[in-house]
């Protein structure tokens, strides 16, 4: 299986029935399962045996989708979480706890740099916020004894900046600590983070995984080469006996490949039930047999748009990483070589005004607080996603005030490209 080219994986792996199953995935659309024996659940609650007791915790259809996309990053484990933003939480909340700190790309999602900032911090947890294109010695100093991960997005929603993976991946290694990347907007299509060194993948399946716009869904994967017991002090939650589970030890009982993901759905899924349902996780899986197929057509039309802009004298800026002459094109051809995604961002000039204007021409793009689905659309992330944020935050986020997201779908290039020219006038 692990031979197979990704798109074979995008439609082989995870779900492989045996003879007389059904062909499709099943959706197991039930809360709970049924034992013969209350010895048999014993073994469940002290994790002494795999199996299914309570959808809050796990589910198989589930299981079987994660594995799918645990296979399509060439990881050890996954599971499927409710959203992206509590996958995002979990890879985080699985390692550090109230009094401990995380160094975190500061071009991030809106949602995520809230999730850290505002609502983490209430928690306890510090973080650190750092450019992506900081230097070394930058990224040296943000450490802290009590660091325990560092977190960026492969492509950075909305900014589009490229994170580079080896230097991020080499100064947490140096300090015994995991890389975290969320890989949202290439997908494992385009873009496979553990092979430049990512210790842990996260998603919002939502986007281009899901792809129609159907189900809000989160992923994590992990890539079973973070070797917790070699910095045992810093993450005595793998490291150590837990109580809550008769005093396994994760990394000990599920080593390397396992431990991760076997602690996150054992104690945050039990505590917090942040579970995708088994009806949104078949459209996910719905979703993941195109995406090889789809990733292409977005991406066709996101270069044609972004070359278009480029040659714009309405546009005063053109961010797309696969564009030559993008600031972040050389990383990007090093680490997603085939293509990036399908979201083309843009100064419209003019100003936040003259940016409103022309959203309101636009005829296919639609106004959304939506990226990465089949149907076109676009938003003003200043008066949306990111209103929250200081004007300072803004520009840290590489985010202004005239920015206009363009999310490509799957119609037809010359079509989407005449909607733009005719909205910009
Ligand atoms: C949308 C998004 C999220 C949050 O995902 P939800 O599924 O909306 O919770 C996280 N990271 C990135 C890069 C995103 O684009």
């Amino acid at each position: 299986m692990d031979k197979w080219n990704i798109e074979t994986k995008c439609v082989q792996s995870g779900y492989r029935p045996a003879n007389g199953e059904p062909r499709e995935v099943p959706i197991y659309q039930s809360t709970t399962f049924k034992y013969d024996t209350s010895a048999d659940m014993a073994k469940l609650f002290d994790l002494e045996a795999s199996g299914y007791f309570y959808t809050r915790l796990q589910n198989p259809t589930n299981d079987l989708v994660a594995a799918k996309i645990a296979a399509m990053e060439g990881g050890t484990a996954g599971m499927l979480t409710s959203s992206g933003q509590a996958a995002n939480f979990f890879a985080i909340f699985n390692i550090a706890n109230a009094g401990d700190h995380i160094i975190s790309s500061s071009s991030i999602y809106g949602g995520t740099f809230n999730l850290f900032n505002v609502t983490m911090r209430k928690m306890g947890i510090e973080f650190t916020f750092v450019s992506p294109d900081c230097t070394e010695e930058e990224l040296e100093a943000a450490f802290r004894p009590n660091t325990k991960a560092v977190f960026g997005e492969s492509i950075a929603n909305p900014a589009l900046t490229v994170i580079d993976f080896e230097k991020f991946a080499t100064a947490a290694h140096a300090h015994g600590v995991p890389f975290i990347v969320d890989n949202t907007f290439p997908t494992p299509v385009n873009c496979r983070p553990f092979e430049f060194g990512v210790d842990i993948i996260t998603h919002s399946t939502t986007k281009y995984m899901d792809g129609h716009g159907s189900a809000v869904g989160g992923a994590i994967v992990d890539s079973g080469r973070f070797d917790w017991m070699a910095h045992a002090d810093k993450f005595p939650g793998l490291t150590t006996p837990d109580d809550s589970y008769h005093g396994i030890t994760y990394a000990e009982k599920f080593g390397m490949e396992g431990a991760f993901i076997t602690k996150a759905t054992a104690q945050l899924m039990r505590d917090f039930g942040s579970i995708q349902s088994p009806q949104n996780a078949y459209y996910l899986n719905l979703g993941l047999e195109s995406l090889h197929v789809r990733m292409k057509q977005h991406c066709a039309n996101a270069m044609a748009l972004a070359e278009f802009l480029k040659n714009s004298p309405k546009a005063e800026f053109v961010n797309y990483p696969s564009l030559p002459g993008d600031k972040y094109y050389d990383v990007a051809m090093k680490y997603m070589p085939k293509g990036s995604c399908g979201v083309v961002s843009f100064g419209v000039k003019g100003g936040r005004a003259a940016a409103e204007e022309f959203m309101k021409k636009l005829r296919i793009f639609a106004i959304e607080t939506h990226v990465a689905d089949a149907r076109s659309c676009c938003l003003h992330p200043a008066s949306s996603t990111h209103r929250q944020l200081t004007d300072e935050e803004l520009a840290a986020c590489g985010v202004a005030g005239n920015l206009v997201r363009m999310s490509c779908g799957l119609e037809n290039t010359e079509d989407l490209i005449a909607d733009v020219a005719n909205a910009l006038g």
